[in-house]
């Protein structure tokens, strides 16, 4: 279950800045009226040397993010701007590279030249799915055919990419996103992130919820979703870097969502039902009821076994009939591995 190793994460926060469309899921408010401001390179500046102080003596490598817009829908001038003030950190010597996300559609040869002189080393684009269907309801505004070719010129120039989809869009089903998350993993990208699909208020999505044409995934049947598209992105080698939204970066306040699996631990939930199946499978074999059942696991992993407020205890004890259940950190045991044992005593 091991992500790639995370660089130490200095965010730039464009919102909405470089934008063409409007999302069906998203609240962007250009569009609505309230312009958003470009920073100026001195206040990226300012913002990025205070943020670097919580870098302390990490040795991990670090890179200055562009988030939150379209970053190549920005004015070429716009995009050298901001590429020339935050690559002052990287020559000399307090980050190692930057990155950006960007829509799929505004990956070409002529706004990939623009940046080809800088130290760009991550792209992410936002897929969300793999479906035309899909796209055209959530008025995305490309296909999945521009995702693939904006994957390719990525390729072709070397850079790092990361993929986002997301889960529970209209007109979407289970079936459907894991046929998008297999063609996610076709493109080999080197990092995916899984993202929920929660109503936001002054979204269209907002207005089909109020009206009863858009129901938002149950948080349990999102939870099992993004933990199948987890494990199927691991047989594929894939590091998934992001379960969930975080509320700091995703939702401008955590508050401010009207429905949907919005958890702040999402990614917890994800892991501990992993753990839960990992023990039902082992226990599927024993004959309940149980008398008293021991769970190994490696000490980091001890709260994934758990379950969010003991969970997964509460279910086995039920599921199996068991009478104790002791879940004992074993720093022996590899992560991610379970190992139970039984004791019974004699008659
Ligand atoms: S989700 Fe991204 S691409 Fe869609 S409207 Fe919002 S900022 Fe634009």
């Amino acid at each position: 279950m091991a992500n790639a190793e995370k660089p130490f994460i200095v965010p730039v926060f464009l919102p909405h800045i470089g934008c063409p469309h409007r999302c069906v899921f998203c609240n962007q408010t250009t569009i609505t009226g309230v312009s958003h401001k470009m920073p100026s390179p001195e206040q990226v500046c300012r913002g990025i040397q205070a943020y670097l102080k919580y870098r302390g003596s990490r040795r991990t490598t670090a890179q200055i993010s562009f988030y939150g817009g379209n970053f190549l829908g920005l004015e070429a001038s716009e995009i050298r701007l901001l590429l020339d003030a935050a690559s002052k950190f990287v020559a000399e010597g307090s980050v190692d590279s930057l990155r950006f996300s960007t829509r799929p559609d505004s990956i070409s040869d002529e706004r990939l030249d623009i940046i080809k002189d800088f130290p760009v080393q991550t792209i992410e684009l936002g897929v969300q799915s793999m479906d035309d269907r899909v796209l055209a309801l959530s008025n995305r505004g490309h296909t999945a055919s521009d995702i693939g070719k904006a994957v390719g010129l990525l390729k072709k120039r070397s850079y790092e990419i990361g993929l986002q989809m997301m889960v529970g869009l209209p007109g979407d089903d289970d079936e459907n996103c894991l046929r998008t998350g297999q063609r996610i993993a076709d493109l080999s990208p080197d990092f995916v992130r899984i993202y929920p699909t929660v109503v936001l208020p002054g979204s269209v999505l907002g207005k089909w919820y109020r009206n009863g044409t858009y129901s938002p995934l149950s948080m349990e049947r999102c939870v099992t979703l993004v933990k199948d598209l987890y494990l199927l992105f691991r047989e594929r080698r894939i590091p998934v870097v992001r379960m969930g939204l975080q509320a700091s970066e995703d939702l401008e306040k955590e508050a401010e969502y009207l429905a949907g699996p919005y958890h702040p631990a999402f990614g917890h939930l994800v892991f501990s039902e992993i753990f839960l199946d990992r023990a039902v499978s082992l226990l599927a074999s024993k004959k309940p009821p149980l008398q008293t059942i021991t769970i190994k696991v490696h000490p980091r992993n001890i709260s994934r076994m758990r379950g969010m407020k003991n969970r997964n205890i509460e279910t086995l004890k039920r599921k199996f009939q068991i009478r104790s259940l002791v879940i004992f950190p074993d720093p022996s045991i590899e992560e991610d591995t379970v190992e139970i044992s039984e004791f019974r005593p004699s008659a």
